[in-house]
This record gives structure tokens, sequence and C-alpha cells, in this order.
């Protein structure tokens, strides 16, 4: 059973879902993308267009617009997904640091509306700044 939301629905767990978001379409396996990780709260896949040799997406499978709509309930996700960043990055061949991106809004760059977090990784020159 889902409810209809404006614009979106919330799935069972009770997330929200926006039907013309591409990171939500993914999460629901609309769009096919392999997972390089994920849980009940956050799927990592690779960014299609890398800016750097390891490139991965962190994406909350709630529908969360940016940091600006986030709100005390997404503190503990938030902080979860940066030790995940962490993680992933080791396991993903980084043996001497990450960086660690979140673009918010327009004014920040951002041009997918549903929050995430890009880890980049591995040797210079990358292809591109964020
Ligand atoms: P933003 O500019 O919003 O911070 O970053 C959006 C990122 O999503 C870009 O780096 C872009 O390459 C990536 N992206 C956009 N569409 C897709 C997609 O369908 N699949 C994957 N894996 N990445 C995408
Ligand atoms: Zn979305």
């Amino acid at each position: 059973m889902s409810a209809s939301g404006a614009g979106g629905t919330q799935d069972l767990n009770g997330s929200f879902m926006d039907e013309n978001c591409v990171f939500c379409r993914i999460v629901r396996g609309q769009i096919p993308s392999p997972r390089v990780y994920e849980d009940d709260q956050v799927i990592a896949i690779n960014d299609i267009n890398p800016a750097a040799p390891i490139h991965l997406l962190l994406v909350p499978k709630e529908h969360v617009e940016s940091l600006m709509t986030a709100g005390p309930q997404h503190e503990a996700l938030m902080g979860k997904m940066l030790l995940l960043a962490a993680r992933l990055a080791r396991e993903q061949g980084s043996d001497n640091g990450f960086r660690v991106v979140i673009n918010n809004g327009p004014g920040g760059g951002q041009e997918v509306f549903h929050l995430h977090m890009h880890v980049l990784a591995g040797p210079r020159p990358w292809k591109r700044t964020l």
C-alpha cells in the first residue's frame, strides 16, 4: 500500500519518494545501477560521469532534497553516511585519503535534487571539480 503525496509517494517503510527523481528511480530499481553498497537506508553507486578514478555517490533511500531541507530526523543518517564514505573509499582502493562533496541547491552546484554525497579518490589528475 502506498499513500500519495504532493508529487511523490510513501513506500512501505514510510520513506518519501519522488516519481520524477532519478535517484529515487535508481533506489527503486527502475533505472538499473549496480550497487557498490546497500542497506535499509542508503545505497552507494558509481557516478555515471566520474570526476576521479574512484567516484561514488552515497544516496539515502528517502527522498530528501538537500541539506537545506534535511531536519533533525536525518542527523543519525548523515553521520552514518560520512562514516560509510570512509569505509567505502578504503574498500574501493583509496589508501591515502578521499574527498567528500555535498552540493546543496543551485547556488551550491547541485544538479540532482536528491541529497547525495560524492566520494572521490584515486590518483590525479581528476577530470573536473564538483
Ligand atoms: P550534483 O551536481 O547534483 O552534486 O551531482 C549529481 C551527480 O549525479 C553527477 O556527478 C552526475 O554525473 C551523477 N548522475 C546523474 N545521473 C546519474 C545516473 O543516472 N546514474 C548515476 N550513477 N549517476 C548519475
Ligand atoms: Zn529522490
